[in-house]
């Protein structure tokens, strides 16, 4: 299908584009178009204008600095995927973007986007809940940081208001005695998941100490789990089997779809997060071993 009419709007200034939002009722920031442009075309969304921000300067800031990654608005995940000074310090975004989409989506779609759409099936909500950290958002009011834990409201919708534009990610590099990782089940690589889990455990002395996820497509939003108290004074080694089926049993909320229904997703859950929790204490070990600090 065609998307309905819309007014386009290529502003070449934050500035700029922060008045044609503020002027223009019912305006749509257009970033890398590829969960808009689909909603557009099915007519599930229809804005009077789309205001394009591909062509505004200084929205591709993509560095290490103070502790965090600083991710602007512009970054793609392909470009941030590919980036190893990334990767070296928090590998978790490396890992989850390996699972977002397909190259040709990646090369388009933002990073800073996906988490503004917060769609309930994408990773990298779910990554910047569990890591914490902060969005940069700015309209003619004034510019705001909203939290990560306040970033998602629910299903499709974020905190970031009509008339905001989000110009930048900050997520906190991962801590020393830390691995994460993310496991998730598709049909097919690249589909959104059926179900996936985002981990980070801490280890210290060969025993884990503390185990965080967040899950997607199991109807629990960006909300955190701990999972310390199934795992905690694990040997970090010698994780064979873990058992955290019960944990994730009581905290996700499944519904029935035409794709798996919801005891299957609430199994799926729980043998995701205990491979989960293993392949995250091997990593903090690994990391530990290669003296990253
Ligand atoms: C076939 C297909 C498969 C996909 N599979 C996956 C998948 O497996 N996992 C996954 O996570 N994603 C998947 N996606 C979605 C993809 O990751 C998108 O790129 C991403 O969700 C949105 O980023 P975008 O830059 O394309 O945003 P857009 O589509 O341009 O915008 C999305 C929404 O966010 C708003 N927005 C975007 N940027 C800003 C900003 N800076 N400030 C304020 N508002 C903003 C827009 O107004 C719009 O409401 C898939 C997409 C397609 C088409």
């Amino acid at each position: 299908m065609k998307p309905p009419p819309f007014a386009y709007h290529a502003p070449r200034s934050v500035e700029e584009a922060l008045t044609l939002l503020a002027a223009l009722d019912g305006a749509k920031v257009l970033a890398g178009g590829q969960s808009l442009v689909p909603l557009l075309n099915m007519r599930l969304a229809e804005p009077a204008a789309l205001i394009d921000i591909g062509r505004i300067p200084g929205l591709d800031v993509l560095e290490v600095a103070d502790g965090h990654v600083r991710i602007g608005a512009g970054v793609t995940h392909e470009r941030l995927r590919r980036d190893d000074a990334v990767a070296a310090v928090q590998p978790l975004l490396r890992r989850a973007l390996d699972l977002v989409a397909h190259p040709v989506i990646r090369n388009r779609g933002t990073t800073v986007g996906s988490v503004v759409h917060a769609d309930p099936a994408a990773e990298m909500p779910a990554v910047v809940a569990l890591l914490g950290g902060t969005l940069e958002v700015a309209s003619v009011r004034g510019r705001r940081s909203i939290e990560a834990a306040d970033l998602v409201r629910g299903p499709l919708e974020s905190d970031v208001a009509p008339d905001e534009l989000a110009l930048e990610l900050r997520v906190p590099v991962a801590a020393p005695g830390t691995g994460s990782a993310f496991v998730e089940l598709s049909r097919r690589h690249g589909d959104y998941a059926l179900a996936g889990v985002a981990t980070e455990v801490a280890v210290d002395g060969g025993r884990i100490v503390g185990a965080r996820a967040t899950f997607i497509g199991v109807g629990t939003g960006t909300a955190v789990l701990d999972l310390s108290p199934a795992v905690a004074g694990r040997d970090a080694a010698d994780l064979d089997v873990v058992d955290v089926a019960a944990a994730v049993a009581g905290f996700v909320e499944p519904q029935d779809d035409v794709h798996a229904d919801a005891a299957y997703r609430r199994h799926l859950a729980g043998v995701l997060a205990g491979r989960a929790v293993r392949a995250a204490a091997a990593d903090a070990l690994a990391r530990a071993g290669a003296g990253v600090r």
